[in-house]
């Protein structure tokens, strides 16, 4: 009897378990599309209007397959809306604008838009020298070999990633340039450039024609990267309309 009593007890604490994560989980997957998008992801070149980039991706990754520096991820619940759709977190990996852009050319649905067919057509974003009391060239800091060897164990498995970390050694203990010169766009000056300050340190200046690849938010060498990528918006909303400058 106390056998069979102490069964049930335990049958009763599990199947409860069992059913207070299901709850869990089950308002995770339920409640995922009404989770709405306050903060907005990094998607891959060519990716459509939100809404319809929600709408025409097939979750089939297809893209990441083909991506040859690992730089997206399929999001999952925890993420809140959008679950099994590719995303870029530039902070751990760029994109870093392939000539041929390969993950558009594998989208079988256009949720990558064709049209964009070389680096400069993306449009994933745009950098913002978000935290300028953070910047090494702005606050006149030679870049430590620390910070180098820390970016240096981001993925890299393969030869076109390996060389582009193994870049970075080339800028220890000197001014930081890093993210104007290891901006991977075809005449990368018309994205980003290191201008004189009013303190008469260096710092980066934004341009129109940066994309918002994020490689200048991996690489950046300051405590948190002092550079950012947001999403979803181009030179004209941010510059122009957000800071009225
Ligand atoms: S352009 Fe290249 S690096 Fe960027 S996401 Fe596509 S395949 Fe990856
Ligand atoms: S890479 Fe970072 S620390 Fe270096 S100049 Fe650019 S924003 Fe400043
Ligand atoms: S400035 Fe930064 S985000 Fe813009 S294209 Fe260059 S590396 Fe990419």
């Amino acid at each position: 009897m106390a056998l069979h009593v102490k069964k049930e007890r335990r049958d009763f604490i599990q199947y409860s378990t069992l059913g207070a994560l299901g709850l869990v989980l089950a308002g995770g997957v339920l409640g995922a599309p009404y989770l709405k998008r306050e903060e907005k992801y990094l998607r891959p070149p060519g990716a459509v209007e939100e809404d319809r980039f929600l709408a025409l991706c097939i979750k089939c990754g297809q893209c990441l397959q083909v991506c040859p520096y690992h730089s997206i991820h399929l999001s999952d619940f925890i993420q809140g809306y959008g679950m099994g759709t590719p995303y870029i977190n530039a902070r751990e990996r760029a994109c870093y604008l392939c000539g041929a852009v390969p993950c558009v050319l594998a989208c079988p649905t256009g949720a990558l838009d064709h049209h964009t067919e070389k680096p400069t057509d993306v449009k994933m974003g745009i950098a913002v020298l978000e935290f300028p009391e953070l910047c090494l060239a702005l606050t006149r800091t030679p870049v430590p070999k620390a910070a180098v060897d820390k970016i240096y164990t981001h993925p890299h498995t393969r030869a076109v990633e390996e060389d582009v970390l193994k870049k970075l050694s080339e800028f220890v203990d000197k001014p930081c340039t890093i993210c104007a010169d290891m901006c991977p766009l075809p005449n990368a000056h018309n994205a980003i450039e290191m201008v004189r300050a009013d303190n008469g340190a260096m710092r980066p200046e934004v341009k129109s024609g940066c994309v918002g690849c994020g490689a200048c938010e991996e690489l950046c060498p300051a405590m948190t990267p002092a550079i950012v990528v947001k999403p979803r918006l181009g030179y004209e909303d941010y510059y122009t309309k957000e800071k009225k400058s």
